[in-house]
């Protein structure tokens, strides 16, 4: 059986099935513009297999190292690493989830308000 992963809007764009504004991608990731940014830079990062998030098990520390590595590399391509930004990666209902395939959000280009809403 397909897991729920296979079926959502990143898939699709990981696939090539739905376009996108891809800013970098590799045989592990894709990243491209989040499509209701929440800051002047908002790239989400996602790997090509359909892992449904952060806990997923197949999730493995190369992936999300690598994942984590592509983060610094973009925010650096995006010119928003000097002054600083957020990489968030939002977990199940409580942690504000809303695609069930593990992504990384880079925000930057402004100051980041903290405690998170
Ligand atoms: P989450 O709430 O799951 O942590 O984040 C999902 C993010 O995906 C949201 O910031 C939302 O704006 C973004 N998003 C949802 N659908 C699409 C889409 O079709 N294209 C792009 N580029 N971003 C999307």
């Amino acid at each position: 059986m397909p897991s729920v992963a296979e079926d959502t809007i990143f898939a699709k764009i990981s696939r090539g099935e739905i376009s996108a504004d891809i800013v970098y991608e590799d045989e592990v990731c894709v990243a491209f513009r989040d499509i209701n940014p929440q800051a002047p830079t908002h790239i989400l990062v996602i790997p090509r297999d359909p892992l449904s998030g952060l806990t997923d098990p197949a999730a493995t520390p190369e992936t999300l190292g690598h994942l984590a590595s592509v983060c610094v590399r973009v925010a650096h391509e995006a010119g928003i690493a000097e002054d600083g930004y957020r990489v968030v990666v939002n977990v199940g209902r409580n942690g504000g989830q809303s695609v069930a395939h593990l992504h990384f959000h880079i925000l930057g280009g402004r100051a980041m308000a903290w405690p998170p809403g």
